[in-house]
């Protein structure tokens, strides 16, 4: 009886997935990995289990350390925008919940992803057990995303998934000529531009400008909560 639960629930959750993916292809996500990508990771493992049943809503919902998991439409948004190749080097600042971590994984990308709320980088350690042998290119860290990591720069590709004040100086160093950062750039005071960034040869970006989304704050220095 419990193996038939489990397949059951499976089932169903396959369906909500599914579901999901349709609801954001009609919100005008096209990349077919993206939505893939979607379809195939369970965004419940990354949420309270309370949450659970709710978990393919198209909603961001609060973890801890007064945190949120981006809703799933933001996630396809910021990761269609960045074209992910097979092997590409990916900084993300913003683990959280670590479901856009395993989408970047999913597509492929080496993932080096900070958080900088001491209570959620050490969740990260479940990560492993759950996916570390589908995943085994994470690498978690501890620490204020506006360092970024500068012993494994450059990167191919950065994604800020917190509300920026501003283009981070040290991240843009820390990505290589052609490479893409996505970032959600303050515009008022609960409202962020979407922006893709592309560093030209002469160090300058070019700019592209979407819609405008809602996040969590960008804030400097480690919190030991
Ligand atoms: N990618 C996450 C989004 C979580 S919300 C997900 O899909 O669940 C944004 C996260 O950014 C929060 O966990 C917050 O603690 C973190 N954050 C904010 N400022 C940061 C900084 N300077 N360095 C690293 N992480 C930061």
């Amino acid at each position: 009886i419990d193996f038939m639960k489990k397949t059951v629930n499976a089932y169903f959750l396959q369906g909500l997935r599914n579901q999901l993916v349709a609801l954001l292809k009609e919100k005008g996500i096209t990349d077919e990995k993206v939505l893939e990508a979607i379809r195939a990771i369970p965004r419940h493992y990354f949420l309270d289990s309370a949450f659970s049943k709710i978990a393919y809503e198209d909603r961001a919902f609060p973890i801890d350390a007064d945190q949120t998991i981006s809703q799933p439409y933001t996630v396809a948004f910021q990761s269609q925008l960045l074209k992910i190749k097979k092997g590409d080097k990916v900084l993300e600042i913003g683990t959280g919940s670590m479901y856009q971590t395993a989408i970047l994984a999913a597509l492929g990308a080496k993932v080096y992803t900070i958080e900088r709320q001491k209570l959620l980088f050490e969740k990260t350690t479940a990560f492993k057990n759950v996916f570390g042998d589908e995943f085994p290119d994470v690498y978690f860290s501890f620490g204020d995303g506006f360092e970024g990591l500068p012993e494994f720069a450059p990167f191919d590709k950065i994604i800020i998934t917190a509300a920026a004040p501003k283009v981070p100086e040290k991240l843009w160093e820390q990505l290589k000529v052609k490479g893409i950062m996505v970032i959600p750039l303050d515009e008022s005071e609960n409202a962020q531009r979407m922006l893709r960034l592309t560093k030209k040869k002469d160090g300058l970006a070019k700019r592209e400008s979407f819609e405008q989304f809602s996040f969590v704050p960008m804030l400097q220095g480690k919190s030991q909560s």
